[in-house]
């Protein structure tokens, strides 16, 4: 193998103890997008056998199907837009969808007409981020619609939008998700859960009235909000080989569009690209790691490949490097690529082979 990510799931573990301690609350762990390029079936998988888990949550249909597919017999929650024919394959899937608006809700209802009941909905309400959910002008509708055909509402949530920076705006969202609840209860709506927290919220200090959080980067080991530590770990390490080796003069240039060298170089090529998830805009910007020494990448990124300098090092072909992890800070990459961490781990490509590592505590 010339390339493959690492993924401790003892970190996991405790990363998970971790939040469940801090919280208090049942944790959803959202395994969106492959589990944030983690693997959502063997992250998700281990977290089922390790702990109780009740819920986990996805973007997608065919995300939730995948889990399926491959035995994740928790409830499976899906955020996103469902069309009505694969709702009503889902009858009897351990599926939650979610209503976010009154326009799919009824396209769905003509669909399955009273099959519909058979089906379980969390309702998510727009508080202020402006992107999903329902408003409270939509709910008297609503009401009379979950009355009509007896649709089984097992949750209510919604989302923030700046838990990780600005605690003002939350509280305003979490207000207004109050002034929700107790319109709801005017309408007698009953309901088992409630969530409104994500990483970010579950670790800034206020208080919030739910008895599940949904939790994505914390698991992973992102650090959720940009001026606190908090106690958890990074779950992965991305490794590689060096595959060529050659030494080039002063004034050559390498890689597309040639970089020219501004001194004599020992250049290795290592197998990873943008099409792997390793972003192009850190050409000449980022390092990777040699034993114990930064290495910089030297000309544009490829699609499957990057050239590295290794001078200085005494790095051979078909050595090991670590390009993300252990020392090579993933904040700092992310800056580099005018992005945030999750962007870059999220596209992670599922062509990386993924090595999952635990050992058991005794
Ligand atoms: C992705 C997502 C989350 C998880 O957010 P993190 O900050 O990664 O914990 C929670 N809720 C919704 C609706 C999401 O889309």
């Amino acid at each position: 193998m010339y390339t493959w990510l690492e993924i401790n799931l003892n970190k996991l573990e405790d990363n998970y103890n971790y939040i469940q301690k801090q919280t208090n609350k049942k944790i959803i762990p959202i395994v969106k997008a492959n589990a944030y390029g983690m693997g959502s079936i063997e992250i998700s998988r281990f977290l089922k056998n390790r702990f109780n888990i009740d819920i986990f949550a996805v973007a997608n249909y065919n995300e939730a199907l995948e889990l399926y597919n491959n035995g994740v017999t928790s409830n499976i929650l899906i955020f996103n837009e469902i069309e009505s024919e694969f709702l009503k394959k889902s009858i009897n899937k351990n599926f939650i969808f979610t209503i976010f608006n009154l326009f799919y809700l009824k396209k769905w209802i003509s669909y399955l007409k009273e099959d519909i009941s058979k089906l379980k909905f969390h309702i998510k309400f727009n508080t202020g981020l402006n992107r999903l959910g329902l408003e409270i002008d939509d709910i008297p509708e609503l009401i009379e619609l979950i009355k009509k055909y007896n649709l089984n509402i097992e949750g209510i949530y919604t989302h923030f939008a700046t838990a990780d920076s600005d605690t003002n705006f939350m509280q305003k969202q979490i207000n207004k998700f109050n002034e929700i609840i107790s319109i709801l209860k005017k309408y007698n709506l009953n309901y088992k859960i409630k969530h409104l927290s994500n990483s970010p919220a579950s670790f800034n200090e206020i208080n919030i009235n739910e008895n599940y959080v949904r939790i994505g980067m914390a698991l992973y080991g992102l650090q959720p909000i940009s001026n606190k530590t908090i106690n958890i770990s990074s779950i992965f390490t991305w490794k590689a080989k060096i595959i060529d080796m050659r030494n080039i003069k002063k004034g050559e240039g390498v890689s597309y569009s040639q970089t020219i060298l501004n001194r004599d170089s020992k250049i290795g090529v290592v197998p990873i690209g943008y099409a792997d998830g390793y972003m192009r805009q850190l050409s000449n910007k980022a390092y990777i790691m040699y034993k114990n020494k930064k290495c910089k990448i030297i000309g544009n990124v490829c699609m499957e490949k990057i050239i590295v300098d290794f001078t200085d090092t005494d790095a051979k072909i078909d050595d090991e490097v670590i390009i993300l992890g252990d020392n090579i800070d993933i904040e700092e990459l992310a800056k580099n690529s005018n992005t945030i961490a999750d962007d870059i781990i999220s596209k992670f490509s599922k062509n990386i082979p993924r090595r999952y590592i635990y050992e058991k505590q005794s």
